[in-house]
């Protein structure tokens, strides 16, 4: 197979939305389980999609998404962060470090290259707690201290979701570190939503359950055009039929009916998709496919 370049490589991309400038903000890489990752799809099909390493970890984005609204300066997750332990960093194969010293991580990195500092961050959006989309809410300093990274913004999660990552049971605390969200609301940053709600004009969050009970994609709307920051209910391209489901989901048929409520109105109003995790694809337009749904690119 020929080696496809990692969209990661690109630290930041740009494009408009309708009336607003929306990035998508390379912050790194990990590596899961192949197999965890698509669930009850054999190995033969999947690794067509996404090859598998010697440990048969596959290569996934850590990719964010700045949205310059005319209200705020919106960041959508948050990336791993800088907190965790070389153990941890292997396991998980992450690549995340900034190549300059100043930045604690690649996101912060990548929030510089597009223009922004992280004070410039008015409301983060965390989809869900899972470290690897939340973990950069705070990062660890010089002294060791744990501090928020975005000291101005708002922080808004489900309440549910924050429930749930209270009371984490064997097969979910793994994925749920306090360090990434309890100093947040220690600090008085944190919001709870309930529902689909709109955060601002024109960024709304919509729930997305089954891959944790309280899941929330977020949609951009500017001008007629729609945005979706899918994070797991649809985390690499390749998941886009509906049986591909990730076997980390808690409720895999609640994850089912997400996506196919999701896919039906992306393809009916030309969505514009954009992946967390594809490590090629980082955004492209949703379009039916006979029974199915396809991205086509998009610059
Ligand atoms: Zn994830």
């Amino acid at each position: 197979m020929t080696e496809r370049t990692l969209a990661t490589e690109t630290l930041v991309r740009t494009r408009t939305l309708g009336r607003v400038r929306i990035h998508a903000l390379e912050a790194g890489l990990q590596r899961l389980d192949g197999g965890a990752m698509f669930g009850v799809v054999p190995k033969p099909l999947w690794e067509k999609r996404i090859p598998a390493d010697e440990r048969n970890r596959i290569p996934l984005a850590l990719r964010c998404l700045l949205v310059e609204t005319p209200d705020a300066l919106v960041l959508v997750e948050t990336g791993l962060g800088n907190k965790e332990n070389e153990k941890f960093i292997d396991i998980y194969g992450v690549e995340n470090a900034s190549s300059e010293a100043r930045y604690p991580d690649r996101l912060q990195e990548a929030i510089a290259a597009a223009g922004f500092s992280v004070d410039d961050i008015s409301i983060v959006i965390d989809t869900h707690l899972h470290f690897d989309h939340a973990g950069g809410n705070t990062f660890r300093d010089t002294d060791g201290q744990v501090r928020l990274s975005f000291p101005n913004a708002t922080y808004h999660v489900q309440r549910g979701e924050w429930e749930w990552a209270h009371r984490a049971n064997e097969r979910t605390s793994a994925s749920y570190l306090p360090h990434n969200f309890d100093p947040v609301m220690e600090a008085g940053r944190m919001k709870l939503v309930e529902g689909d709600v709109e955060i601002i004009p024109g960024v709304s969050v919509y729930r997305t359950p089954g891959h944790c009970p309280h899941h929330q994609s977020v949609l951009i709307s500017s001008d007629g055009e729609v945005g979706c920051f899918l994070a797991d209910v649809v985390p690499t391209m390749a998941h886009l039929p509906l049986p591909w489901i990730m076997g980390y989901d808690v409720e895999p048929l609640v994850t089912l009916e997400s996506k196919r409520a999701l896919l039906k109105r992306a393809t009916d109003e030309r969505w514009l998709l954009v992946s967390t995790h594809d490590p090629f694809t980082p955004w492209g337009y949703a379009v039916a496919d006979g029974r199915g749904t396809k991205v086509e690119e998009a610059a």
